[in-house]
């Protein structure tokens, strides 16, 4: 039988709207995913991976088009059922995770917390816990304190965390943004172990293209849109080896050969790299040929880009206005805010006195 996907995001459009402003932050996104799979979405900052995956993680919805997430149908959910499906559905890691930490409690206290203030720590929670930290290889650490603990040990925490009410999809963005290479390196092999362990499906957002190695599949989004997919590829490679070889050798050999895709949206639209335009003087048009086993893309004469040039300063000028209200506003803010602040403080001067 064949599997469903557990994540279907179908052409989805996020606007956000700020000061009469439209922002296009996804614009017609198309992702699957397969339980249990380990996907890596990556792209510039501002393509949208963290508007996708607080769309994923039910935190906003989107504007248009269709969400479904472990048997949710996201896009048609209230705040009530929303909120039950944080809670019970996702678990989540943000680069900033271990801020929210506390400092003075133990490991085991800090992932307790939420439980206890929730009033759902049980004895099965409790045993639970030391599963969860002897699968991120921090049952030695529990009882230290988190100011005791390396920033590495401190995600591991934040994981424990995230996992406790047996989430089927773990998200997270930018987890190493804050880690070294090795640290990096690390938290992968231990996310590695729980997709393994707790059967889960793993989708992590990163700015950082060498996150591949550590997954199955790689996403990249431009502008809001997936653009190519990049997938491991094994079977070609150990075909190609001499039979002799032994398995886990040749199992080696082909562990980071990748092969890059790009995808098709619903509409038939792809992305030409850059680089491929400008190579071929492409800039607005092009002749497409099929021939016989492909499709040709060719430039065209009088090729001037001249409507394309024309988007592209309006896009700019609207930016620029963008940048320069968010930062009027920003002002004006603050500015209220320090005038009220001295006005308290007047007044308290003169109840004082
Ligand atoms: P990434 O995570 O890839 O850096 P984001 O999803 O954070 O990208 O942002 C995509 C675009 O949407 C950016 O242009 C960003 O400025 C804009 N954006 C994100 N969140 C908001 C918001 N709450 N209000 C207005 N614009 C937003
Ligand atoms: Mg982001």
């Amino acid at each position: 039988m064949q599997q469903e996907p557990i994540i279907i995001c179908d052409n989805l459009v996020k606007v956000y709207r700020l000061l009469g402003l439209e922002i296009m932050a996804l614009q017609g996104l198309d992702f699957v995913a397969m339980p249990g799979e380990f996907v890596a979405i990556v792209g510039a900052s501002g393509s949208g991976k963290t508007t996708l995956m607080s769309m994923i993680g039910g935190l906003e919805q989107p504007t248009s088009g269709w969400i479904h997430v472990a048997n949710h149908e996201l896009s048609q959910m209230n705040q009530k059922q929303l909120n039950k499906y944080r809670q019970n559905s996702v678990g989540f890691i943000w680069q900033h995770a271990t801020r929210n930490l506390l400092p003075y409690l133990t490991s085991r206290e800090n992932i307790e917390l939420p439980l206890l203030i929730g009033g759902s720590l049980t004895h099965d929670k409790e045993e639970y816990i030391d599963q969860l930290l002897k699968m991120v290889d921090m049952t030695d650490r529990s009882n230290h304190r988190l100011s005791e603990l390396s920033g590495g040990e401190q995600q591991r925490i934040a994981l424990c965390i995230a996992l406790i009410n047996h989430p089927k999809i773990l998200l997270a963005d930018e987890p190493t943004g804050e880690l070294d290479s090795n640290l990096a390196k690390q938290l992968f092999d231990t996310l590695r172990k729980l997709q393994k362990e707790l059967d889960l499906t793993i989708i992590v957002v990163s700015h950082d293209n060498e996150i591949k190695k550590f997954v199955d599949r790689v996403v990249t989004i431009r502008d809001g849109r997936v653009a190519t997919e990049t997938l491991k590829q094994t079977i070609q490679l150990v075909e190609k080896l001499p039979t002799e070889t032994p398995l886990e050798e040749s199992l080696q050999e082909t562990d980071h050969q990748f092969e890059e895709m790009a995808i098709f949206d619903s509409s038939g639209n792809i992305h030409i790299p850059d680089e491929y335009r400008k190579h071929l003087g492409i800039k607005r048009r092009a002749k497409i040929e099929l021939i016989d086993d492909a499709i040709l893309i060719r430039a065209v004469e009088n090729d001037d880009g001249t409507t394309l040039k024309s988007i592209q300063q309006i896009r700019e000028q609207k930016m620029q206005i963008q940048i320069e209200t968010q930062g009027n506003v920003f002002e004006r803010i603050y500015q209220a805010g320090r005038k009220r602040l001295h006005t308290k403080k007047k007044e308290k001067q003169s109840d004082d006195g």
